[in-house]
């Protein structure tokens, strides 16, 4: 990798980290329709694939050693494409080395544990990447915007309050501290759309067969709640974007510039893991030396 080839994807996505401590507006500080001066889905083309092709040279690297792991964290609202995004970003890299998880509605067991336990059981282990197909932040999004989902999950009394959302923000910035010191990287992209956009992406839905069957009447409902989410996605925002584990807002207007901005941000986080493939040992190197030469000695007579 040229040392330039990093510092252009420093550059930019550089606009698009939260900074830690900044207090968002996501509104005022975050443009959906941001393209980064790129012109047209057909000349970003060969930006894309250079993303894809530097996550694949690196997750290469990362699953060789066993030191560090990823997990990428992905929120977004109905419509953003998260989905495409995963497809397309991860295209060139190994399955084997990269899980995605899903969190949907909690089921009663998941209800009846304390509010990170589902995440924690999904975190990827060294050398992998994780994937979080919406994460630990529903539970200040979702759960924050709808408060009878809050009662569903059986807090004692002095864990709920107005204080409620304060204490989330610190529980998940101090679980991520741990994980970061403890060799699981964490990396979080918020997907940005604008409400016209997510109209108009709701109505193709409707309209084309083939996309009929993404369509479902509760994104419309949880449509009408636009301001409250808009207002809890700034705050969180403010309030989780650490040195240890930033946010990225990635403008989804333009499905295209999305994934170019969510390959960069991975290539980026994994060039400064900087994996290295493990170094063989004199000892490794005599034990493989010594199989080289069995394997020579042991040729099938001919014929
Ligand atoms: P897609 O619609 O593209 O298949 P999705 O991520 O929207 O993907 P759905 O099954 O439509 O999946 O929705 C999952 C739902 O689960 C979302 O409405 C989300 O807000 C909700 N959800 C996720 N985590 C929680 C949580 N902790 N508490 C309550 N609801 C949650
Ligand atoms: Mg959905």
């Amino acid at each position: 990798m040229a040392d330039s080839d990093a510092k252009q994807i420093a550059k930019f996505i550089e606009p698009l980290r939260v900074k830690p401590g900044s207090d968002v507006d996501l509104t005022r500080d975050f443009d959906p329709a941001y393209k980064a001066g790129l012109v047209t889905k057909e000349k970003s083309e060969e930006v894309l694939q250079r993303g894809v092709a530097i996550l694949s040279a690196y997750q290469d690297r990362l699953a060789a050693q066993d030191t560090t792991g990823l997990l990428v964290c992905l929120q977004a609202l109905d419509a953003a494409g998260k989905d495409g995004a995963i497809r397309h970003v991860m295209s060139g890299v190994n399955p084997q080395g990269v899980h995605v998880s899903s969190f949907k509605v909690p089921s009663a067991e998941e209800l009846s544990h304390d509010f990170l336990w589902r995440y924690a059981r999904r975190l990827p282990a060294r050398g992998e990447i994780g994937i979080f197909n919406r994460s630990h932040y529903e539970e200040v999004l979702v759960v924050r915007v709808h408060p009878e989902l809050l009662e569903r999950q059986r807090l004692p009394a002095a864990a709920k309050g107005t204080s409620v959302w304060e204490r989330r923000f610190r529980e998940i910035n101090d679980w991520e501290r741990y994980l970061t010191d403890n060799g699981i990287t964490v990396l979080k992209l918020f997907l940005n759309l604008s409400k016209e956009e997510q109209r108009l992406r709701f109505l193709r839905r409707l309209d084309l067969a083939a996309h009929n069957w993404k369509f479902s009447v509760n994104d419309v409902q949880e449509r009408r709640y636009w301001d409250r989410y808009q207002h809890a996605f700034s705050e969180m925002l403010s309030h989780t974007s650490t040195d240890h584990a930033p946010w990225y807002v990635v403008p989804a207007d333009r499905k295209w510039f999305a994934r170019i901005c969510v390959s960069h941000i991975l290539a980026h986080t994994l060039m400064q893991i900087d994996p290295h493939y493990p170094t063989v040992t004199p000892e490794q190197k005599r034990v493989e030396e010594q199989a080289r030469s069995e394997l020579l000695g042991s040729a099938a007579p001919e014929g």
